[in-house]
């Protein structure tokens, strides 16, 4: 039986890049260990600053959430977690139900957005009347909502991108030469003031496997079902199966890319000029944002300031409750 290198306790897990065996509880402590570092490597988060934490009920951002709640008291800033209920059937309901328990066990203040119940329409019906793939019609609700919120509260906005997931996304955008996506997958991206809120990715360096791992280790609750939309042959998850192929025989390779990526993508950032949307007032790269244009397309009017005025009542219910 294998024992963990720091206590001599039974061992669940290897990290071969490390060469070293972990229990459980110092399992734990890698990982958020890991956070820790790229939070303080990459200057993610300075004490005092305000931070809307996006969170799905997946493993990722259950792993965002209970790291960023241990750091909060190192650091010292305020910490909002963000759900969207996206209304994709019992999917949904039961990530909501995950979160509010996750919420109740970290001891954070939640935020739910209800996108049937304020907007009128739900991912999959979205999907249906636009003709859109439901996923690229939900990442752009999603991204504008967290962008609303942070925006709205001059907060930093931390999803739970992991290394696979930006290794994927890198590889995609690489081989379809968009230089703006790759520009925007380093840890941090920064806001512009009154027009987006500045992303971070706390997860940056922690791969998928990682956080898995933790979330069983740490016994907290997560989705175990996949989004029914979620698609296993796409272009990113299969550079993401590669790279793990890669990884068995070169351990850190991940690393040492996602490394590349920290530094050297910024050089792509493109420095303005920036646009606010004439709609909704939030950056645009054309005169209208494409939040704005896909719910004109979808109820024949833009939605982002229904959603903006919405994202207001719902932090004006929270400073009153
Ligand atoms: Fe949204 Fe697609 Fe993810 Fe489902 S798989 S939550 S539709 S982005
Ligand atoms: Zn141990
Ligand atoms: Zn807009």
């Amino acid at each position: 039986m294998a024992k963990c290198s720091i206590c001599g306790d039974k061992a669940i897990a290897y990290v071969p890049y490390q060469r070293r065996y972990y229990c459980r509880r110092h399992y734990a402590e890698f990982v958020e260990s890991k956070v820790a570092r790229t939070v303080e490597r990459y200057r993610l988060i300075r004490r005092g600053d305000r931070v809307v934490a996006a969170v799905s009920g997946g493993k990722d951002s259950v792993t965002l959430l209970s790291t960023l709640s241990i750091l909060r008291e190192r650091i010292g800033f305020e910490l909002v977690a963000l759900h969207i209920d996206l209304g994709i059937g019992e999917y949904s309901s039961s990530s909501r139900r995950i979160v509010e328990e996750l919420a109740r066990m970290l001891d954070a203040e939640l935020i739910v957005y209800d996108v049937g119940k304020t907007l009128g329409f739900t991912i999959p019906s979205a999907s249906r009347l636009t003709r859109r793939p439901a996923c690229s019609v939900c990442g752009a609700v999603k991204r504008y909502i967290y962008n609303s919120v942070g925006v709205e509260l001059d907060a930093k906005v931390a999803t739970g991108h992991n290394a696979d997931d930006i290794i994927g996304f890198a590889m995609k955008n690489f081989i379809m030469g968009d230089l703006e996506g790759l520009s925007k997958l380093t840890p941090i991206v920064p806001g512009v003031e009154g027009l987006a809120a500045p992303r971070i990715r706390p997860l940056y360096s922690v791969y998928e496997k990682e956080s898995f791992l933790y979330v069983l280790s740490k016994g907290l609750p997560y989705i175990h079902r996949d989004c029914p939309y979620a698609r296993f042959t796409s272009l990113e998850f299969q550079f993401k199966e590669f790279f793990n192929k890669l990884e068995e025989s070169r351990p850190s390779i991940k690393l040492g890319f996602l490394n590349s990526i920290a530094r050297r993508f910024k050089a792509l950032v493109r420095e303005g000029p920036y646009y606010a949307c004439s709609e909704c007032g939030l950056l645009s790269s054309s005169s209208t944002c494409t939040f704005c244009r896909l719910t004109r397309r979808l109820t024949g009017k833009p939605l982002g300031r229904r959603v903006r005025l919405s994202v207001k009542e719902l932090l004006d219910e929270r400073i009153k409750g």
